[in-house]
């Protein structure tokens, strides 16, 4: 799956080639036209050699720099539009076996405050994430006997089922859990609550996995690495990648990941629903984490995230508040379709928050509306939409939509029914008033008739109460 030889020796051939203007432009226009004829074979617009010399660039080069990043703009806006994904992350225990360098979590931090929510506290985390707007969640947990799965799919239940006034419901649980046997995947499927399944290979390099995962479950780097494939075999068809930036070099990190995601959309004609770039972050009592030998500066950070996008147009790529808000504000430029807001990382956070033990530290602690109100002023759509979700659009049949550049279609819809449902229910008066003007600015730019007089009459509905209406 991963071919450490052919990616190193790719670095090493185009780092040359990194430096024509000409090579970069007729990369990028080939990626751009790709993007505006999608295809089946859209999962492949650009080839890992184009890929490798786009990493070369030098980010301090501005010309092609700015090429790179407005080609990645111009990508995700004819794939997705101007929406953004909402979610928030809920931690539910920080016990954990394994010993991954860089967390806190890990077994030997003595110093960390260990904690499993009871289900009254998971209740109230619920609400409190209900009562900021939120509908999709993604539920993490370490590994360790004390938490286990049996537990983590019992409340994943209990989550699902929680209300509150006016209208706040669960609608979508991504889950990030430990590797999994492929039956046990099977009975997470069988929750029937589940979106996508989240499991980042941390670093594709092996040694390098060696290293900083030296004992634990976790320490078995092909099982980690065959973790996708048995989840895909469990039916569980919706998965998201990611690596730790931090741990190797970037651009092996990079060319890595479309690998594992070639492999996937080859193998089981299902590429990865999202890929998620999270940089490593100080955590308590954590040394590694202070100085990672290979930290990724801004603009390094910056170029790998909108090549991604050139690379894998189809993907969902997600942004955390492990970044700043300046930075994640310039990101939302170059391609990344969902980001988490308010975000807590310790069990407990959004309720009552306890010092000492969350994962890591957030460089991103703006309040959820103000996330929101920042989206808006710079021409985003925020969605909490989960409408394919429910449709059964998951898996190859949300691949096939993706690839073929259909999402925008039935999403913008979506997207400001679920905006409009914020609006009435949860958002600050601040925000409704630029709300509601960019909902008629949406709607005004919507062609289509048909699609037109659908969301005028289910913006009609939920005014008077109706709720989760899509397409
Ligand atoms: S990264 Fe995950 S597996 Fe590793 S120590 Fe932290 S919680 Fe445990």
């Amino acid at each position: 799956m991963i071919d450490d030889t052919k990616i190193h020796n790719l670095i090493e051939e185009t780092k040359k080639n990194a430096v024509s203007e000409d090579l970069i432009g007729e990369i990028l226009n080939k990626a751009k036209s790709a993007a505006t004829k999608p295809s089946s074979e859209f999962s492949q617009t650009i080839t890992l050699k184009d890929v490798a010399t786009l990493l070369n660039v030098d980010s301090k080069n501005s010309s092609l720099m700015q090429k790179i990043m407005s080609t990645a703009f111009d990508i995700k806006n004819i794939i997705y539009g101007n929406r953004i994904v909402l979610f928030a992350p809920l931690y539910v225990s920080n016990y954990c076996i394994n010993s991954c360098t860089y967390c806190s979590f890990r077994a030997e931090n003595k110093m960390i405050k260990r904690k499993v929510l009871l289900d009254d506290e998971l209740i109230e985390e619920v609400k409190a994430l209900q009562n900021l707007g939120h509908k999709r969640l993604v539920m993490l947990m370490g590994e360790h006997p004390k938490y286990t799965l049996d537990d983590f799919i019992r409340h994943i239940k209990l989550v699902a089922n929680v209300k509150s006034d006016p209208f706040g419901s669960i609608r979508r649980i991504n889950v990030e859990i430990p590797a999994l046997e492929i039956e046990d995947f099977k009975r997470l499927k069988a929750t029937n609550h589940i979106g996508t399944y989240i499991l980042f290979q941390e670093t594709y390099h092996r040694a390098t996995y060696e290293k900083t995962h030296t004992y634990g479950p976790k320490a078995d780097f092909d099982y980690r690495l065959d973790t996708m494939s048995r989840a895909l075999k469990a039916g569980v068809d919706d998965v998201g990648i990611g690596a730790l930036f931090g741990l190797y070099d970037y651009r092996f990190e990079v060319l890595a990941l479309l690998q594992h995601a070639r492999f996937l959309d080859k193998t089981f004609s299902i590429g990865p629903h999202t890929i998620s770039v999270p940089r490593i972050k100080k955590a308590y009592n954590t040394p590694y984490s202070t100085a990672p030998p290979y930290q990724v500066n801004d603009d390094d950070f910056k170029k790998l995230v909108a090549i991604i996008r050139i690379a894998v147009p189809y993907t969902g790529m997600i942004l955390s508040t492990r970044e700043p808000p300046h930075l994640r504000k310039e990101i939302l430029n170059l391609g990344v379709s969902q980001i988490s807001a308010g975000s807590k990382t310790d069990p407990g956070g959004y309720k009552n928050k306890q010092e000492h033990s969350a994962q890591f530290s957030l460089s991103d602690e703006r309040p959820t509306n103000e996330v929101i109100y920042d989206l808006i002023q710079m021409g985003f759509l925020p969605s909490w939409c989960t409408a394919c979700y429910r449709s059964n659009r998951t898996g190859k049949n949300f691949m096939d939509i993706a690839k073929k550049g259909d999402i925008q279609n039935l999403c913008q819809p979506n997207a400001l029914l679920t905006f409009a449902e914020y609006l009435l229910d949860y958002a600050d008066e601040k925000i409704k008033e630029v709300g509601w003007e960019l909902i008629e600015k949406e709607r005004a730019s919507i062609t289509d008739p048909s699609k037109k007089k659908f969301l005028d009459q289910a913006l009609k509905k939920i005014q008077n109460d109706a709720r989760d209406l899509f397409i």
